[in-house]
C-alpha cells in the first residue's frame, strides 16, 4: 500500500493532453463508484474521498516510514503563509484530531518569519493574520522578524496572542535593505534571503529549546531547488537540501511535505477550503532560480515525469549529514553553516575557476590595489598579505571588542584583523562565495557572520603558530 517508493523512477514520457472531466462522467480509477474530480499525472481521475486518503496516506508515509520523530517530540513548525506550508498546518490539526491509534504522538508548535520589511512599504504587513490563523487551530505561535538576522544578539521569538503588535526595528530594517541593496544580482538577493531565512529558523528553534525543525518544502520546490543549487555553486550541499532529514548547527530540519507535488497540494487547498496568505512564486522573474522554476514547470506541462525523476535523483545523493556532525564548527560556512567544500586539489573545477578568475585579474592593467586583493581568488593568501600589512582595528562587529568572538589580539605584538572580503571569502562555502563577490560592501554583512570569519580566521592563525610544535 505504501506509495512512497524511493526507486520509483519513470519513463519520460511525452504527454501534453490532460484527461477532462468536466463532463462528470469519468469515474475514479481507485473505487470505480464515485465521479472523478482530481486529475493527477494528467490521466489518473480520482474521487474527492480516494484522492484525499491518496494525499494524506503519503504524508503520513513520510513521516512514519523516517522512524525519526519520536512521540512527545516537540517540533517548532516553519510556516510562510504559502500553499506548503497552510496545507502542512491543516495536515497536521488533522492528524492530531484523529482516533487514538491514528493519532500523531509529537507535538506541533509553530514559528512565522516575518517578512514585510523585504516587501513594498505600502503593501499591507500580513504576518500577524498568518500568526492568527495558526493559533485559530488551537496551536502555539511564535513570531520573528526577518531583520533581526542583523542582529548580534541572541533572539526570542514573541509567543503570539491578540495583544501582540507588529514591532519593526528599523536601525536593524535599515541594515538589512542597505545588504540586499549592496547586492548586484537578484540570484544572489534571493540565495542570500534563503540563508538568512534558514539563519533565523535555526537561532529561533535554539533559543525556544526545540531541536527538531519541519519545514514546508513539496517536491516541486525540491526539484526545482536542486537544479537551481547547482547552477548557485552549491552542489556540495544538494543532499542536505532535498533529503528528509537535514542538519543546520544543532537542529535538524524536517521535510514532512517532500513526497507532495504543488499540483496536489493545489488539489487539497480547494478541496478543504484552505486559506492560503502568500501567492506562490510564478517563476517570472530573472534570478537562476525563478529561471530554473519556468523551464522546470514548462518541462512538467509536457513530460509528467519531469519533476518525480529530478526528485528521485536528488534521493540517490550521499549525505553530508554525518560530516557535518563530525566536523567541528570551524570547518563549517560562516554564512550558511554548512560544511566547507573549498578544500580541493590542484585538478578540481574549484582551482580551475580561482586560476580563470587569477588571470582575468592580472590583465586588467589600471587596477586598484586593494581591488586587486579582493578579487584574487585564493582568498587565503590575500587574508595572509592583508592581514600583515594592516595595524588597524576591526571596527563595528569586529573582533577586539571582546566577548567570546573576539580575536584576542589586542595588546598583544600580532596585528588586529582587519574584515576583509578575502578574509571572510576563506570562510565561507563556495555557493556563499559567489554571493559575497555579488556583494558591493562586505561590512554589510550581519554581524554575527562577521563574527564567525574572524573567529575562524584567527583559529587558522593560531593553528599555524603552533604547527611545529604539534606531534
Ligand atoms: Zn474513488
Ligand atoms: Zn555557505
Amino acid at each position: 500500500m505504501c506509495s512512497v517508493d524511493p526507486d520509483e523512477i519513470t519513463e519520460m514520457i511525452k504527454d501534453t493532453e490532460e484527461l477532462d472531466i468536466k463532463s462528470g462522467e469519468i469515474l475514479c480509477r481507485k473505487c470505480n463508484e464515485d465521479i472523478a474530480e482530481v486529475v493527477l499525472r494528467k490521466k489518473d481521475p480520482y474521487c474527492k474521498k480516494c484522492f484525499l486518503k491518496y494525499f494524506i496516506h503519503k504524508f503520513r508515509a513520510t513521516i512514519g516510514k523516517s522512524k525519526m520523530i519520536f512521540p512527545n517530540d516537540r517540533v517548532l513548525v516553519s510556516v510562510s503563509g504559502g500553499s506548503s506550508s497552510m496545507t502542512l498546518l491543516h495536515l497536521l490539526r488533522g492528524a492530531l484530531d484523529e482516533d487514538d491509534h491514528k493519532k500523531f504522538r509529537f507535538v506541533p508548535y509553530f514559528l512565522h518569519i516575518d517578512e514585510c520589511c523585504l516587501t513594498d512599504a505600502n503593501a499591507k504587513c500580513i504576518s500577524l493574520d498568518i500568526c492568527k490563523h495558526v493559533s485559530s487551530k488551537n496551536f502555539i505561535c511564535y513570531t520573528v522578524s526577518i531583520e533581526q538576522s542583523m542582529s548580534s544578539d541572541p533572539i526570542t521569538p514573541l509567543q503570539y496572542s491578540e495583544q501582540t503588535k507588529h514591532i519593526v526595528s528599523e536601525d536593524l530594517k535599515f541594515k538589512l535593505q542597505e545588504l540586499f541593496n549592496s547586492c548586484s544580482s537578484s540570484s544572489a538577493r534571493e540565495d542570500l534571503l534563503l540563508q538568512l531565512r534558514q539563519d533565523m529558523i535555526s537561532r529561533c528553534a535554539e533559543s525556544l529549546g526545540f531541536t527538531k525543525v519541519f519545514v514546508g518544502d513539496n517536491a516541486t520546490g525540491l526539484a526545482v531547488s536542486l537544479l537551481s543549487s547547482v547552477a548557485q555553486g552549491r552542489g556540495a550541499h544538494l543532499a542536505s537540501k532535498v533529503h528528509f532529514k537535514s542538519l543546520h548547527g544543532q537542529t535538524e530540519n524536517y521535510r514532512p511535505m517532500r513526497e507532495l507535488l504543488i499540483n496536489e497540494i493545489d488539489a487539497y487547498i480547494s478541496i478543504n477550503n484552505i486559506s492560503k496568505f502568500q501567492t506562490d512564486n510564478s517563476g517570472q522573474g530573472e534570478s537562476i532560480g525563478q529561471c530554473t522554476e519556468k523551464f522546470v514547470l514548462g518541462l512538467q506541462s509536457e513530460f509528467p515525469s519531469t519533476i518525480p525523476t529530478i526528485f528521485r535523483t536528488g534521493d540517490k545523493l550521499a549525505s553530508e549529514n554525518k560530516m557535518d556532525s563530525e566536523s567541528g564548527s570551524n570547518d563549517n560556512c560562516a554564512l550558511c553553516g554548512r560544511i566547507l567544500d573549498t578544500d580541493q586539489g590542484l585538478a578540481s573545477a574549484l582551482h580551475a575557476t580561482v586560476v580563470s578568475q587569477q588571470m582575468s585579474v592580472s590583465n586588467r592593467s589600471t587596477i586598484r590595489s586593494n581591488e586587486a586583493v579582493t578579487e584574487v581568488s585564493s582568498p587565503e593568501k590575500a587574508v595572509a598579505n592583508s592581514s600583515a600589512m594592516n595595524g588597524g582595528c576591526c571596527g563595528e562587529g569586529g573582533c577586539c571588542g571582546g566577548g567570546g568572538g573576539g580575536c584576542g589580539t589586542s595588546g598583544s605584538k600580532a596585528p588586529c584583523l582587519e574584515l576583509t572580503k578575502p578574509l571572510v571569502e576563506s570562510c565561507l562555502c563556495y555557493g556563499c562565495r559567489v554571493i559575497l563577490r555579488e556583494l558591493a560592501e562586505v561590512d554589510k554583512l550581519p554581524s554575527v557572520v562577521k563574527k564567525a570569519a574572524l573567529t575562524q580566521e584567527k583559529r587558522k592563525q593560531m593553528k599555524n603558530e603552533i604547527k611545529d610544535f604539534l606531534l
